[in-house]
């Protein structure tokens, strides 16, 4: 019998754990199911180390944290929905905290926290730098109380069922036994992630392939500001690995080929005895990445086998703090550089981390299909614009996944029926799979297919951009898309086929490469992490606006643009360094942080 629940939830990880658990609490009879592709405890989430960012110091404020976001967004957040955020997200990290989440602590008991890039107040709660771990665990076992949540560990959706006009469920197939089923319901979040993977060089697990977001393209409903990819300054070289922006919160330097803090010729400020807020190191990622192109230009990088890097320096600041307070960037240099960042200098290089885009959906999950709704990295609500500020991720999950959760609990309690033509569809899903990639015999290789996709990308869609080499990008993308009908699929297992998963994979990947070009294309400026080097400027003129891509099967998807909510915070300058005029009355000029603070 087809499995049928109320509501159906793709990913467990924390955006899909929290809207499980808001959806249980909303309507204790809805039966919901957790679908992913992996154990929910193996998603994303656990492997942020840095924190959660949420008001909660008596000299911070809710104005304060928003006009960060949405600065440091180049005014692309849609503000409404910033307002939102910052005010449920301290609400929500201490929700975590009642379910069991240990937050690190003061000693005189009070929740510590830390500076990160882009915030010019202390608001970043961590659990030591496993922050993404602890979140996760707790959202797992709080989620495991409620009798209505049902899970498909290791089912990996491959489609989304539509009929009149609405969302009623999913096709999947059981990795374990191969089998394709579809899993009827009433309404479905998408919760699966971002898409880093579909770039050569990442910080994102194997898993991010963009799944959720081709789902929703291949269904008609739009992706939002696909061209704005976010690279963070600090990657390991060769494998990619974060080493966490609290490295540098804590008071690493980031330093060239000379041992010069090249940070302070990029209008970042200038060095200061401590760190201090939006200045130098704790600027914000896409400034750092984009001076890092800069010192490369200038030959001031060092050239290593896994291409060119700076070095961050924490030596200074002493085995004793390195061990309390950023003790896994250690553990990683150790494991996978063979190095001690507490004696040696560690080689880092911006490295593709976060994707703002994606589904785009309202203020509570909603996207333009009724029924399906979006949360987490998948989602584009949006409160990141142009450039995420590090932190405002793993609230983001909680506050818009809790608001997905009870808009799509009070959607399913509607009781609107299955159709009996949405089985006819799995059916149709079920040979299109068997055909395609059961016992397909073609001639392309998935391996060479995905590593010409991913270079594609970092050459036409990288920290820089141009309209030529996006132009190239589209082209030779819609030529990688073509062979990918030719796929050998020489594996043929039903048990675990890790093949047949990469094929599916990568054609998702290809559906959101193809949307993020495209979308970059059409943007004819530069705004946060988006830099064309033929169209250097902000240009708020035309393009203080969203992009929203649709899929078009015919030919090329089409691009639109929709206006920016603006509240209460005009457009104005990015600025940061210790003299950042344009800020008005938000401005704090960037005090120095009391030392010693945090556990
Ligand atoms: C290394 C690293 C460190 C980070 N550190 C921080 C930090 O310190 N602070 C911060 O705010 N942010 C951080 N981020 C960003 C943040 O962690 C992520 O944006 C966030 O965790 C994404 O959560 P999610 O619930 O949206 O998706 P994920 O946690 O990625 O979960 C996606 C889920 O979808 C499922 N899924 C996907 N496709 C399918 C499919 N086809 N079928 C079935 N299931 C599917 C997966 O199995 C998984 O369960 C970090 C990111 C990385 C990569």
């Amino acid at each position: 019998m087809t499995p049928s629940h109320d509501v159906v939830l793709v990913g467990g990880g924390g955006a899909g754990l929290r809207a499980a658990i808001a959806i249980a609490e909303t309507n204790s009879k809805l039966s919901v199911a957790v679908v992913s592709k992996v154990y929910p405890m193996r998603s994303h989430t656990v492997s942020a180390e840095g924190g959660a960012a949420g008001v909660i110091s008596p000299d911070d404020s809710l104005d304060e944290h928003a006009y960060d976001t949405i600065s440091g967004g180049d005014w692309l957040c849609d503000q409404d929905a910033v307002e939102a955020f910052v005010k449920e997200a301290p609400q929500e990290l201490l929700r975590l905290e009642h379910w069991g989440c240990p937050w690190s602590r003061e000693t005189d008991g009070r929740i510590a926290v830390r500076p990160f890039g882009g915030m010019k107040k202390m608001r970043t709660w961590f659990a030591a730098d496993k922050t993404g771990f602890h979140m996760l665990h707790t959202l797992f076992q709080t989620s495991l109380k409620y009798a209505s949540v049902a899970r498909y560990d290791e089912w990996f959706v491959t489609r989304l069922l539509v009929d009149e006009g609405r969302v009623q469920g999913v096709v999947a197939i059981d990795l374990k036994s191969g089998r394709i089923d579809a899993i009827t319901a009433r309404a479905v979040i998408l919760c699966t992630g971002g898409c880093g993977r579909v770039f050569p060089f990442t910080t994102n697990a194997a898993i991010k392939n963009g799944d959720g977001m081709a789902l929703a393209y291949r269904a008609g409903v739009p992706l939002k500001d696909m061209e704005f990819v976010q690279y963070h300054p600090t990657g390991l070289p060769f494998t990619g690995i974060l080493i966490t922006e609290a490295a540098r919160s804590e008071g690493g330097y980031l330093v060239n080929k000379d041992g010069y803090r090249y940070l302070q010729d990029y209008a970042l400020g200038k060095p200061q005895p401590q760190p201090v807020f939006r200045t130098m190191e704790l600027g914000p990622r896409d400034r750092l990445s984009q001076a890092f192109m800069k010192e490369l230009e200038k030959g001031r990088t060092i050239d290593t086998p896994y291409g060119p890097v700076v070095h961050l320096d924490l030596r200074h600041l002493g085995q004793k703090k390195i061990s309390a307070k950023i003790p896994f960037v250690r553990e990683l240099c150790l494991k996978y550089q063979n190095l001690d960042p507490v004696k040696d200098l560690i080689p880092v290089r911006p490295v593709v981390h976060y994707m703002m885009g994606g589904v785009h959906t309202d203020i509570n999950g909603a996207t333009l299909l009724p029924g399906l709704y979006a949360a987490g990295e998948v989602a584009c609500v949006s409160i990141n614009g142009a450039n995420r500020l590090g932190s405002n991720s793993l609230p983001e999950l909680l506050v818009f996944g809790t608001r997905a959760g009870r808009t799509a609990a009070e959607y399913a309690s509607l009781g609107l029926e299955v159709t009996s033509r949405v089985l006819a569809q799995s059916d149709d899903e079920r040979r299109r799979l068997e055909g395609e990639l059961l016992n397909h015999k073609g001639r392309e290789r998935i391996a060479d297919l995905r590593d010409e996709m991913q270079k594609t990308m970092e050459e036409s869609a990288g920290i820089y951009r141009s309209g030529a080499s996006l132009a190239r990008g589209v082209e030779r993308l819609r030529g990688i898309q073509e062979r990918s009908s030719d796929i050998a699929i020489e594996d043929q297992s039903k048990t675990f086929n890790t093949e047949r998963t990469a094929a599916l994979e990568l054609s998702f990947m290809l559906d959101v490469a193809e949307a993020i070009v495209t979308s970059a294309l059409h943007r004819e400026e530069s705004r946060g992490a988006h830099q064309r080097t033929d169209f250097p400027k902000r240009d708020d003129q035309r393009f203080l606006s969203h992009s929203l891509i649709y899929r078009n099967l015919d030919g090329p998807s089409r691009v639109e643009y929709l206006p920016v909510t603006m509240t209460r915070w005009p457009p104005a300058e990015r600025v940061y360094g210790e003299a950042a005029p344009n800020e008005g009355q938000h401005h704090v000029a960037g005090s120095a942080l009391p030392s010693g603070t945090g556990v």
